[in-house]
């Protein structure tokens, strides 16, 4: 991909609703703050991204299984978490134009001793309702803030009857709520959001085993450890795996697993620069963290927090523990010997966030073809291929109708036979499909039919029955499109 313009996170919110991929929800209603709605385009990309989530964090591992939970559930879950008592916002006020927003505890004594705001108390961001017809204290209940808890509440089960031995995960896709005080920047803050989270659960003091740490040898980010930031330098650029070796990451687990998280991205075409790892200061964890690592983005906004990746020790499980009474120690041996897991990492991503890297990665203006390309990785395009056919007739029409037929029983198709052919083919690179299939007298005659790259506007002709096989290769990124087939001249681009 050439050098990109970047562009500002309002232009990115104004594409999305030009192109069908997001939009404020119920608009003709003027809104509502913090709530969005995903389009035709945008459910798609959506669904994809969390699919190659799942892929990575559940389905190619041996030692993670997911659940589903519920959004409610019983509210004293939230008290035993810590959630009623510590998950609190400070609401601040700018004086001057009497703007809101929040603030955690570390920053509030710097904006106590600054005239121009006005620390207006605290608020607890979760949202309440009621269960069944009466309001009242015994029904209150409350929209999950985190997916997390509902692994918690469900540990013993799920690792008993999925037979997990630790270290082993259970990861969860899910809504999570929060009220924010100024929700704002497109999905980045929003009030309904989802998460993809993973807990991971260890024995005390294991370690993480070395075909894990191999696997992550070469993934170097810039770090910005606890230290560095109170010296006010900057982030530097190491591999995760020496910064775990020289002490600068402590725990092997954690290394892992932010090496894990960010190799995520970066395999989904993402650019390592526009990451960094940057570790929470003392004051600054939540309630439940021993050791936090966020993931951040260089957003249009500037460096913000993509993913926290948190180790939660064993307080989660030890407060459930507690306040419902139930075992939640598990057997290690044949001995009978019984650990309380510790989470030594919690990898917490929420979709919006990622959904925004996603296309701020893809975007690109390309002033030659007058047109935005949107370069997005095969496996999260909203349409795998469009079909076009570009004769005029009922039997041209009649095969790419069974062309779309036969390849919509595994990807994702756009059919579209109107427009000019240049037309179809750019209306297609804005929304991202990576390769467009045309119909013409040669698929016919010879039973071939060309196929185009978005990015490189190459096209190749392969055989009509091979055209599922090659498009399958081509996703996985197991060939290079020019070895798809027979290169053939481009007329229109
Ligand atoms: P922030 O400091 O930005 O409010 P947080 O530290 O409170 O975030 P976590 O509690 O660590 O966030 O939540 C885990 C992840 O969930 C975040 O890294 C982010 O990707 C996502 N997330 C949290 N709050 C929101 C929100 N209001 N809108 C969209 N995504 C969110």
């Amino acid at each position: 991909m050439p050098d990109k313009k970047e562009i500002t996170i309002e232009e990115l919110a104004m594409f999305c609703k030009r192109k069908g991929f997001v939009y404020p929800s119920a608009e003709i209603y003027g809104g509502l703050a913090g709530f969005w709605d995903f389009g035709f385009l945008g459910v798609e990309l959506v669904n994809n991204i969390k699919k190659a989530w799942w892929h990575v964090h559940v389905k190619e591992r041996e030692d993670v299984v997911g659940i589903d939970g519920s959004i409610i559930t019983n509210p004293r879950v939230w008290e035993a978490s810590g959630h009623v008592k510590n998950f609190v916002d400070y609401i601040v006020k700018d004086k001057k134009t009497g703007e809101e927003f929040k603030v955690d505890a570390h920053e509030v004594e710097s904006y106590k001793k600054n005239d121009k705001y006005i620390v207006e108390g605290v608020f607890n961001p979760m949202f309440t309702t009621n269960v069944g017809p009466h309001a009242g204290k015994g029904n209150l209940v409350y929209l999950r803030p985190e997916t997390a808890q509902s692994i918690f509440a469900n540990f013993k089960l799920v690792f008993e009857q999925a037979r997990l031995k630790l270290p082993c995960g259970i990861a969860q896709i899910g809504k999570a709520f929060r009220n924010e005080v100024a929700p704002r920047e497109f999905l980045f803050r929003a009030r309904e959001f989802e998460q993809m989270e993973l807990e991971y659960f260890i024995a005390p003091d294991t370690k993480c085993p070395s075909e894990y740490m191999d696997e992550i040898k070469s993934v170097e980010v810039a770090l910005l450890t606890e230290d560095m930031q109170k010296k006010k330098q900057g982030a530097k650029v190491m591999k995760i795996y020496d910064a775990w070796k020289k002490g600068i990451i402590n725990s092997d687990w954690h290394a892992y697993w932010l090496a894990k998280e960010l190799g995520w991205f970066l395999s989904l075409g993402a650019r390592g620069e526009k990451f960094r790892a940057r570790q929470h200061g003392k004051d600054e964890k939540s309630h439940y963290a021993v050791d936090t690592w966020d993931l951040e983005y260089e957003f249009p906004m500037g460096w913000r927090e993509l993913e926290g990746i948190a180790n939660r020790g064993n307080y989660d499980l030890k407060q459930h523990q507690e306040v419902s009474k139930q075992g939640f120690e598990v057997l290690v041996d044949d001995k009978g010997t019984k650990v309380l897991p510790e989470v030594i990492c919690e990898p917490s991503l929420g979709l919006g966030r990622a959904f925004i890297v996603f296309m701020l990665e893809a975007y690109e203006h390309d002033a030659k073809r007058d047109n935005i390309i949107l370069h997005l990785n095969p496996k999260l395009a909203p349409y795998t291929a469009g079909v076009f056919p570009i004769v005029k007739g009922d039997k041209y029409e009649k095969l790419a109708g069974n062309i779309v037929k036969d390849l919509r029983k595994e990807f994702s198709i756009l059919y579209d036979k109107s427009g000019s052919i240049g037309r179809r083919y750019a209306r297609n690179d804005e929304m991202g499909t990576p390769f467009t299939i045309t119909i013409d007298e040669d698929s016919l005659r010879k039973k071939t039919a060309t196929i185009r790259d978005r990015d490189t506007t190459k096209q190749v002709r392969v055989k009509i029955d091979e055209l599922k096989d090659v498009l399958r290769k081509l996703v996985a990124g197991e060939i290079k499109f020019e070895k798809a087939g027979k290169a053939v001249e481009t007329r229109v681009k």
